[in-house]
């Protein structure tokens, strides 16, 4: 764990009841739902995820009294409560101010957060405001996260109980500083009762209750001796959830996983943080081979997906978004005639539209998308909801033809799920 800035951490002594843990999310934003409070699934899944139960999680608005009541009461009654938001430079992020009234502690300036801020706004070539170095100002006594991603340091004060934590708002800032200093400080000083092992098996193209059916029976012995199983349904994709305490964990977990994959390891596509895009951005490049997409009503949601993976230029060559049947006839060279006789939402259309893709940039891959989002548009037919979607290979294309009636964000969603299932069952 880097030295953090501050006291030296001690270890926190807990009664039988373990770590209780806390959340308490400020922002009046939150309240209102201008902002979804994404830092109470993020940080609740992180702290599950380590061995710790949060117990409690309130959203509070962003006024001093509220703030200090409910922090006073939280780390009266728990070990570690973490508070997010109002540690930015504005006059109304009083959270840092607040916190050190409530513990009767004065702030004070941090030289190296202020040289940090300083630094911050050099290498972005950018004017510094004097008030953000309000933000260097903090409790006496605090433990100082450094934020490598924006200007608020988090801080980390011992309370009577435990710790409490302060981070900053926004998640892009939050996120990776609760991975680089938090969770290794609380391994330090206040480590989970009972830490947990999990290992998530990701699936695609089978549904929940089957891979319940086939896994279920035979994992009795290891559930027996400690093993839980959780099952998560998302869009296309039903994640497996393999977790264990104790000595015996990862013993447990690598005999479940053996088994999940003995029953359904034809629909395995990944684990743990692994998305479709990831898995098929790292097999193209071990393998060499390339990708093209000519999307239409995908609207160029692939190529996002796609690029989105680092190293994703090692196999992606070119992403068009040809949405109309001009852009599809001069780009991809799909036919005058197959438009007037299919229409563009159609397996022949598609097929033209991948294997002309491939052709031009002599890709080893094209997927092509092409369908009706909705509302209008549809016939009786096409209704609204029908999708092509195409692969061209060296050995061939195939042509899936699903109906995804849901809103235009969703059925792009889905419909580049199915694109990439398509590509990653050709892969496997
Ligand atoms: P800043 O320096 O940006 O002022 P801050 O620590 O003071 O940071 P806030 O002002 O409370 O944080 O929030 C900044 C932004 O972070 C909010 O506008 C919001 O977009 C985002 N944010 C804050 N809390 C949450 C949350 N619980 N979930 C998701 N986003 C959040």
């Amino acid at each position: 764990m880097e030295m953090l800035h501050g006291v030296a951490p001690v270890l926190c002594t807990c009664d039988s009841r373990g770590v209780r843990v806390e959340l308490i999310n400020t922002g009046s934003e939150l309240l209102v739902g201008r902002v979804l409070n994404t830092h109470q699934q993020w940080l609740g899944q992180q702290l599950s995820d380590a061995g710790y139960e949060p117990s409690y999680q309130q959203t509070i608005p962003d006024t001093g009294d509220t703030i200090q009541s409910a922090v006073r009461e939280a780390i009266d009654r728990s070990e570690l409560v973490i508070v997010t938001g109002g540690l930015g430079p504005t006059s109304d992020d009083i959270t840092r101010q607040r916190i050190a009234e409530l513990l009767g502690v004065p702030l004070e300036e941090h030289a190296q957060t202020r040289e940090r801020i300083i630094a911050h706004f050099q290498k972005r070539q950018r004017p510094m405001p004097e008030v953000v170095l309000v933000q260097a100002q903090v409790p006496q006594g605090a433990t100082v996260l450094p934020n490598d991603h924006g200007t608020a340091p988090g801080l980390a004060l011992q309370t009577g109980r435990g710790w409490l934590i302060l981070l900053p708002g926004p998640p892009r800032e939050l996120r990776p500083m609760y991975t680089s200093y938090v969770a290794p400080l609380l391994t330090e000083v206040l480590p989970p009762e009972n830490p947990v092992l999990i290992r998530t098996v990701k699936t695609m193209g089978i549904g929940e209750s089957s891979v319940e059916e086939r896994i279920a029976p035979l994992l009795q012995a290891q559930c027996g001796e400690g093993l839980e199983i959780g099952y998560c349904a998302r869009m296309g994709e039903v994640d497996v959830r393999l977790s264990a305490h104790g000595s015996a964990a990862a013993t447990l977990l690598q005999q479940a996983e053996c088994i999940v994959r003995d029953q359904v390891g034809e629909y395995v596509f990944g684990v743990d943080q692994d998305r479709l895009e990831d898995v098929i951005v790292r097999e193209l490049n071990r393998r060499g081979q390339t990708l093209v997409l000519a999307e239409s009503c995908t609207g160029g949601f692939l190529a996002h997906r796609i690029t989105n993976v680092p190293g994703a230029s090692g196999m992606f060559l070119v992403g068009h978004c040809t949405y109309s049947n001009a852009a599809k006839q001069d780009t991809l060279g799909v036919s005058e005639d197959s438009l007037a006789a299919h229409g563009a939402v159609s397996e022949v259309v598609a097929r033209e539209m991948a294997e002309g893709a491939r052709a031009a940039h002599a890709a080893d891959y094209a997927l092509a998308t092409t369908g009706i989002a909705g509302p209008t548009g549809g016939t009786e037919d096409k209704p609204v909801g029908t999708v092509f979607i195409a692969l061209a290979t060296a050995k061939g294309t195939r042509v899936l033809n699903p109906c995804n009636r849901c809103d235009r964000e969703t059925f792009k969603f889905v419909t580049t799920q199915q694109a990439l299932g398509l590509l990653w069952k050709a892969l496997a």
